[in-house]
């Protein structure tokens, strides 16, 4: 059984696919083409990383693209094998006018369940906070996510550069939003720390993100389904950069 529970999804997106996205949108290629600027082929840092996923974000801003990529990102789960996948995103990051946070994530859902019906594939969607965004739009980011409790959306996270950004207080308000409609609340932490290998992150990690379910008062049957996984095959990858 494998259970992917930590995959960004913005790093999942198929560099054919971005391809296809840039044309329709007028995009131009990234220098060295969409597989050398969406795909890592040695370990890196989290910086090396993140400007590879960052490297999708030009062909993302539209409900079409969500949608398309999420469901791509089932669909190669599932050929992957993975039994249960939970993919996590920063939706603040893919609005534009006219495509504003709620929209992003009913796209992504809607992708998701796309590919959940097609492969059978259980697929959960998490939510990120982002640390460099200011408290409104994580306010905003987390309301959108409550209330797609229930339609895809399993949890809310914050992701970003703890460094800069290194206190969790911003976020009580967000994730007692989020634990009122009953997502399971995770976060990113120490990550800067780890070096990233292609496609997984040492257990170690994974074991930090439940860790944080425990302390983030989760409803107990969440952290009690990811404590009973322990001893399955537990992938933590941040996509396939
Ligand atoms: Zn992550």
């Amino acid at each position: 059984m494998g259970l992917n529970l930590h995959t960004h999804l913005e790093g999942w997106v198929r560099p054919e696919t971005a391809a296809d996205l840039a044309a329709s949108m007028g995009v131009p290629p990234p220098d060295g083409g969409w597989e050398h600027a969406l795909r890592m082929t040695e370990p890196a840092d989290l910086t090396v990383f993140l400007a590879h996923v960052a490297a999708a974000y030009p062909v993302l801003g539209s409900a079409e693209a969500m949608r398309r990529v999420a469901r791509e990102a089932v669909e190669d789960a599932a050929a992957d094998r993975c039994d249960y996948l939970e993919l996590r995103f920063g939706p603040s990051t893919h609005a534009r006018p006219g495509f504003g946070i709620p929209d992003v994530i009913a796209a992504t859902c809607a992708g998701l369940e796309e590919g959940s019906r097609a492969t059978g594939l259980p697929v959960g969607l998490v939510v990120c906070l982002l640390r460099h965004l200011d408290d409104a739009t994580n306010l905003a980011i987390a309301r959108a996510a409550a209330d797609a409790a229930g339609d895809g959306v399993v949890g809310l996270d914050v992701a970003g550069d703890e460094l800069l950004y290194p206190s969790l207080e911003p976020y009580r308000e967000p994730y007692r939003i989020a634990a009122g409609a009953g997502l399971g609340l995770t976060a990113h932490a120490a990550v800067r720390e780890k070096s990233i290998t292609g496609n997984s992150m040492p257990m170690r990690f994974v074991s930090v993100f439940i860790f944080i379910i425990a302390c983030g008062q989760a409803p107990l049957e969440i952290l009690q389904i990811k404590l009973s996984l322990a001893d399955r095959e537990i992938i933590a990858s941040q996509g396939r950069v």
